[in-house]
This record gives C-alpha cells, structure tokens and sequence, in this order.
C-alpha cells in the first residue's frame, strides 16, 4: 500500500473502496477478502450511487486545496461494477474537486473483465491500473484461479494487452507464496522482460490458521470453502500455501540482486524504494508494513463503512459509516483509528526493540505478528527471519545509494558500482546472493534468466 504525498496539516491517508465487496468473478486459493462476504449476509454487495457520491465529495473535502486526491478502487473485482460506475465515479470527481485539487483514480483489478471499451476509458482518464499477476503461466495458475478452478492466465493477459495497446499506465501487483516463492529472478524478469513492467509491488503470502483447521488444509485444499474458514485473522500456523519466512527474504534478495545490476531508476519496485527512505532517514516512506506507525491506508466498503484498514475488514475495526453521521475525515481522525496505528510502534516486541535492522522493518504488519521471539514473548512477525536476511543483506547497496543520492548524484550509479565489484569476480566464487550457486550461473549471468 504506498501512501501518498503530505497535506498541509491534517493528516495524510488513503482510502481504499470495495464498490462491490467481497465479490469477485475469480476464486483465488490464497484471497484474504472473499471470506469477507460472511460480513453482509443478503447484501446486493453494489455500492449505491448516494453512497458512491458520499465517499467522493467527503474525500475531496477532506484534502487540501492543492492536494492530488486518490480515488482508488479495490475487490473483491470492482470492475464487476461495470463501465457506468467508474465514469460516473470520474464525474463525481469532476463535479466536487476544488479549485487547485487533482483527482488521480486508481483501480486494482484481476485485468480478466478488461477489454478494448474498458482500457480505452481507463486510458482517456488517465487511470492507474494495477493488474494482479503472479509469474509466468505455471506459477500465476498454481492459486489463480475461477470459480471452476480453472486457469486464469490467459484470460488476464489479454486484458492487460488491451491495457498495453491503449496506453493505460499499469503496474504489477504479485503475491509471493509457496508455488512462485523460491523463483524470484525469474518471476520478476518474467513480468519486466515478457510483460514489460516498470512497476513491481511484491506481496507475501501469509495465510493464518488456527490449530483446529489447520488438518483441513493442505496443498490443494477447496479454494472457496477454504478461504472461509481460513482468512480470519487468528490462530499461529499457516496454510502451505504461504511463503515461508526465509524463503521470502531470499525471494526478495534474489530479486534485489537483479535489479540493483541492472534496472535502478528503469523498474520500480515498492519494497526496495522504502528500503531507501529508510536509509536516507526520511519519515515518510512509502509502505505502512513497514513504516513505524500506521492507520493512513484504510478501507471503506461497499455500504459505506469504513474499517481500519484493508487487512482489518472485521467488525472489530469497524469506525462507522460515512453517510451516518461522522464524516471520512472524523473517522480517519478518530481516537480510534489513531490507537490502531499508534499500537503498530507501541506493541513491539522486546526483540524488535533491539533488533538491528528495525529502522528499516519497524516490525511488519500487526496482522502477521503472531510468533513467538527467541525468548518467548509473543507478538513477533511471522516473516522476521526473512526481513532480518533481506535488509542486512542491502545494508551496504541501499548505503552506497544513499550516498549517492545525498551528494546529489544519481542512484542509478548503484549499477556502476555492483559492474566493478562483479568484474573482480570469479564466474565460479559463490553468487552474491547467497543462494549457493555459482556466481556465473546465477546473478552474474548478464540479465538473463532460465537462458
Ligand atoms: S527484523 Fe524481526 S526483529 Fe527486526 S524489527 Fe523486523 S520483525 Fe522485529
Ligand atoms: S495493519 Fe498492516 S496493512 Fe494495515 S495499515 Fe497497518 S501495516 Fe498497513
């Protein structure tokens, strides 16, 4: 989630809308929301127009004059809503923007509904799109799938072809889980090089279960009936299909390694530009999961309650309902909200309290802390032994880029300096990434990958 830009004294956040839900046309083994149907048993799960209106113009109102206003879209599949919506959600926009005030929409889509009338409208609008994709064929189908199972990649890149040929800005958002996690060169060079991103955003694959469900789980197991019991927030084990902890910090250095090589300042990929925030210092950055406080990225659903955050779509974190009573901005502001993203800093383990790299992880995401530190106190984050291994691996790169940047020079010069150190290297000495393999036969392959 990348929280933007700064307002002129209220607080900054982001709203993500669910205009239908929980409701997609896919079934995704691993999806943590469409279990969140159960939360409006009978709903429509359409997002009224009244409501729709609401959210824009509170929105709009909540910004400052000269703010750019995200008006960003989410699922469940909010394309399912139909053209209509969306242009009239680009009116709505038109009609309460202030003077001075730029409305960016945003909308984060599985791509299989996009066609030539869809990407044409998207790109008129200037849309940004974020296409859920998971990897080449093999990998994107092993969890991505319909209702009847069936694969789903062909069907979501001809909707992101039809994004391409109109010229939609788009970016890659790409689960790591247990069918693509020990793959990171190759997932990542397959979306820049056959899908042609520039925008990366990589997210982990952590599924919590309780000690009751977790015989009911295993590779394979029923997408649906299986997200239901699956996708609330309890319980200490995970399913297998998640990531595990040292396989995404490798995931994620393997990945690093190709990029720091070849592609700085051409391909953008989220974790690594918070990273550097981090080491150049600056307080705002640009994921929540790491930064030290939350509560700016939250989630309004379709009938207009908005809830603490997308991860946290449970009553529990419900704040109350635009359009009754209090405005989104006296929600966002509330004693309530603050607390939910003051406790992210305030409930640290003692082991985080100490660690090392915690400038730079802050702990992760409340919703994963459910482990238990080498002393035993509870509330440690499930993928800490994979944050420890990625960002002590990119202490020294991300100080060479912030040096870089700090004397006013370029980060791309990162790519220089790994082309010195690499011209010293022997093809056979172990590969920098520390995956075991020869250096030549791995990251010292030039950019190719699977060659
Ligand atoms: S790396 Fe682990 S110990 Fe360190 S701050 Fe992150 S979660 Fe805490
Ligand atoms: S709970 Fe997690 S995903 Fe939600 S805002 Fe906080 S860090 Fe971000």
């Amino acid at each position: 989630m990348n929280v933007p830009g700064v307002a002129d004294g209220r607080r900054e956040f982001h709203v993500m809308t669910k205009p239908t839900g929980a409701i997609c046309n896919l079934d995704c083994s691993y999806c943590f929301f469409l279990s969140k149907e159960e939360l409006y048993p009978g709903s429509s799960f359409r997002m009224s127009d009244e409501v729709q209106e609401t959210y824009v113009r509170q929105l709009l109102e909540a910004h400052p004059d000269d703010a750019e206003v995200v008006v960003a879209f989410q699922g469940g599949e909010p394309t399912l809503m139909g053209l209509d919506f969306f242009r009239r959600a680009v009116e709505l926009g038109r009609r309460h923007a202030r003077p001075g005030q730029r409305v960016l929409h945003t909308v984060q889509t599985n791509a299989t509904l996009i066609d030539d009338e869809w990407a044409a409208f998207l790109a008129a609008e200037e849309f940004l799109v974020g296409v859920s994709i998971d990897g080449p064929p093999a990998m994107h189908d092993a969890y991505r799938v319909d209702k009847g199972g069936k694969p789903t990649y062909e069907r979501v890149v001809r909707g992101l072809h039809a994004l391409q040929r109109h010229g939609v800005d788009w970016n890659a958002l790409t689960t790591i889980n247990a069918a693509n996690g020990d793959h990171g060169r190759e997932v990542y060079a397959f979306l820049r090089d056959e899908l042609s991103a520039t925008h990366v955003q990589l997210i982990p694959i952590v599924e919590r279960v309780t000690d009751e469900v977790l015989p009911l789980v295993g590779s394979g197991w029923g997408a649906r009936g299986g997200a239901v019991v699956a996708h609330r927030q309890e319980g200490d084990h995970v399913t297998d299909r998640s990531v595990g902890p040292e396989q995404y910090g490798r995931f994620l250095i393997d990945v690093f390694e190709e990029w720091a090589r070849h592609d700085v300042g051409e391909v953008f990929v989220p974790v690594f530009d918070t990273a550097l925030a981090h080491w150049l210092g600056l307080h705002q950055v640009g994921s929540c999961v790491h930064a030290e406080t939350c509560g700016d990225a939250l989630a309004l659903e379709h009938t207009g309650d908005l809830y603490s955050c997308d991860h946290f779509v449970e009553p529990a974190h419900l704040l109350g309902n635009i359009a009754e009573g209090r405005t989104l901005l006296q929600l966002v502001e509330s004693p309530q909200q603050r607390a939910f993203g003051d406790a992210k800093r305030d409930t640290l383990t003692d082991y985080c309290r100490r660690c090392d790299v915690r400038f730079a992880c802050h702990g992760g995401c409340p919703k994963d802390r459910f482990t238990t530190t080498p002393d035993g106190e509870p509330g440690l984050h499930y993928l800490c032994a994979g944050y420890q291994l990625f960002f002590r691996h990119i202490d020294e790169p991300m100080q060479v880029m912030a040096s870089l940047l700090r004397a006013g020079r370029d980060a791309t010069g990162l790519r220089s300096w790994y082309a010195t150190r690499d011209a010293r290297r022997e093809p056979t000495e172990r590969c920098t990434c520390g995956g075991g393999a020869p250096f030549g036969d791995c990251h010292g392959r030039g950019g190719t990958v699977g060659a």
